[in-house]
């Protein structure tokens, strides 16, 4: 299979068997690969109404054909799984180098099935797979444990950990990777840690084949020359994502306490300037990468190194708890990514917890003596650490916003801020219909990156209810998680602008197979579908209802920034989701109807 080592790694941790499967070929053909497999194996392996942490669940670690071959940002791999913050889909994609080497190493793909009795890690060095004790691992930090192994096993060893908030079963913990990169969302390293997988360390030699390689070579220097020369290129690599801080607290879409607003007054010093001068000390990339956004930091006043912050972790961490020192923002990256915490979700907790205590739903006596004020960072900080060791509160919001608010009540329903329990990223969304609706119908909860339209809501009217709006949000959403498919960064084309038809061509020269890119639009939306369909077979009554945003957004007017005063109302958002609906060709729950599946040949996998 050119594009494809060709073999999955199936791997048992009740049973501690280890088994080569070929990978399946109309898989390859229908899903690419990536999320497509992943969604493939979850639908088909994983029994309907499985605990996501009990063995029955299944962790995939997915590679995709463009995976460690000279495309730009061919270093990207998809971890899906059910998900224990939401009980439905997950799959959350990492970048860095992990993906390439298990591809050298000769595999496409890891099935995680089953539990380990105690802490292990995988290990795979070329044909040689084993399950090796974690025991002195355990309980230690994500980065600790990657540089440990390093030395360990030799730096050429490329590693995956989890935190002690995987262990502890922290319903948003994250997969750590290359020193500070995340699989962050959904809390896929619980279901590592419900495994009791510590860490995967892999090493590889081997080639990948490609069926065209003058084709081959001569699009890849076309991408990579057009990326160079492409005029964002600059700044871009400057600043990283962090250079969007600046824009969405100008045009009232940074998120500021708990997304009451969405412009923060000491925003400036978050700013992507600031940061580069006072913290940034070098650049970083994924494999093959010419655009490296990744920024490496040193903290002085904290005395560590982190890589990031990144602009969700600036947004929620940050503004999102009116923090207002970048140097007190990286710490609290650098915390959350040691004891392998989502920043997101945690920003998004914490935030949530500082209402409560705001409105007096919670006091001292809930918190430990805890004095949970807007902008102090010595309670993010003990919050971070209470959450990943489920400590006093931090029990309660390790589960997540939506359980932690259905306990606390209130009213507090309104102010948590999620879409199906998982908590929203980096962009307030008062009044920015394509966004929120974008967020409301993510395949994985309230996500950005499966269709980041608020540049559109700016463009096209951001309070707006219209079919062009919701059109655009579906065109991105087929677009966006195709390259979680394909095994590679999206930012080479939303960042640089390169044209995002070469994709066609260039995975025809590397498989072998011609389509276009209409053909890889289609494949898209089949998984769309697929993930959709999961949904409604593992959650009851599962439809609209779980569509809609948190009532943050169509209850209370926005309180301060450009959008002061805006929300969208109930009305505009039943609309969003009707028009949705049709464009999609799913009924009015939401869901797709039979003929539609049949029209994407879903109707095999989906009897
Ligand atoms: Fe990785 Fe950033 Fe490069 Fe994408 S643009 S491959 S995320 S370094």
């Amino acid at each position: 299979m050119n594009g494809y080592a060709g073999t999955i790694l199936r791997v048992n941790l009740s049973t501690g068997e280890v088994r080569k499967e070929p990978y399946p070929a109309q898989v390859a053909e229908n899903l690419l690969g990536g999320r497509g497999l992943g969604i493939h194996i979850l639908y088909t392996e994983v029994p309907q109404g499985v605990d996501p942490l009990s063995p029955e669940n299944k962790l995939i670690a997915s590679t995709g054909p463009l995976s460690g071959l000279l495309v730009p940002g061919a270093g990207k791999m998809d971890w899906t799984t059910k998900a224990p913050l939401t009980g439905g889909y997950a799959s959350s994609s990492v970048g860095g180098h992990l993906t390439a080497e298990l591809k050298y190493a000769g595999y496409d793909a890891i099935i995680f099935e089953g539990a380990a009795e105690r802490p292990v890690y995988l290990y795979i060095d070329d044909d040689t797979v084993e399950l090796r004790d974690a025991s002195d691992l355990w309980g230690k930090g994500s980065i600790t444990v990657e540089k440990m192994l390093k030395d360990r096993l030799g730096e050429e060893f490329q590693i995956a950990t989890i935190g002690p908030a995987g262990e502890n079963l922290v319903k948003y913990a994250c997969i750590t990777h290359d020193f500070g990169r995340q699989a962050g969302r959904g809390g896929v390293g619980a279901v590592m840690g419900a495994k009791k997988v510590k860490a995967v360390a892999v090493r590889g030699t081997r080639a990948i084949s490609v069926a065209d390689p003058e084709r081959f070579w001569e699009l890849s220097r076309s991408m990579y020359r057009a990326c160079k020369e492409a005029e964002a290129l600059e700044a871009w690599q400057r600043y990283g994502t962090p250079m969007v801080t600046s824009w969405c607290d100008e045009v009232g879409a940074l998120p500021t306490r708990n997304f009451q607003q969405g412009a923060f007054e000491e925003g400036k010093s978050l700013y992507a300037e600031v940061m580069r001068q006072t913290i940034v000390i070098t650049d970083k990339g994924c494999f093959g990468c010419p655009s490296p956004c990744g920024k490496y930091s040193n903290a002085k006043k904290h005395g560590i190194f982190v890589e990031g912050p990144e602009y969700e972790t600036i947004a929620l961490l940050g503004s999102n708890c009116a923090l207002s020192d970048i140097q007190d923002v990286a710490y609290a990256n650098y915390l959350a990514d040691e004891l392998g915490v989502d920043s997101i979700s945690v920003g998004n907790a914490i935030a949530f917890a500082i209402e409560c205590y705001e409105k007096g739903l919670l006091g001292p006596e809930d918190t430990d003596g805890l004095d949970l004020r807007w902008g102090d960072p010595q309670a993010v900080f003990a919050l971070i650490e209470r959450i990943a060791r489920r400590e006093g509160i931090g029990d309660l919001l390790a589960e997540g916003v939506k359980v932690a608010a259905a306990k606390i009540g209130g009213g507090s329903e309104d102010w948590a801020i999620h879409v199906k329990g998982m908590e929203q990223s980096g962009y307030e969304t008062h009044s920015a219909t394509s966004m929120l609706l974008a967020y409301m119908t993510c395949d994985v909860g309230a996500h950005h990156n499966r269709a980041w339209a608020i540049t559109y809501d700016l463009e096209a009217g951001r309070d707006r209810v219209a079919p062009d709006k919701v059109a655009k949000v579906i065109e991105l959403q087929h677009i966006r998680p195709l390259f979680d498919a394909l095994g590679a960064c999206r930012l080479q084309w939303v960042e640089l602008g390169i044209d995002v038809t070469q994709y066609a061509p260039m995975l025809a020269a590397i498989t072998g197979l011609e389509r276009s890119w209409e053909d890889l639009l289609l494949i898209s939306e089949r998984i769309w579908n697929l993930t959709r369909v999961y949904w409604a077979r593992e959650i009851e009554g599962f439809g609209r209802e779980w569509d809609l945003p948190p009532g943050r957004f169509y209850k209370e007017p926005a309180t301060g920034g450009p959008t002061e005063g805006q929300l969208t109302p109930p009305e505009s958002v039943q609309k969003l989701l009707d028009l949705y609906y049709e464009q999609r060709g799913w009924d009015q729950n939401g869901i797709p109807t039979p003929e539609k599946l049949a029209a994407l040949g879903l109707s095999e996998i989906v009897r």
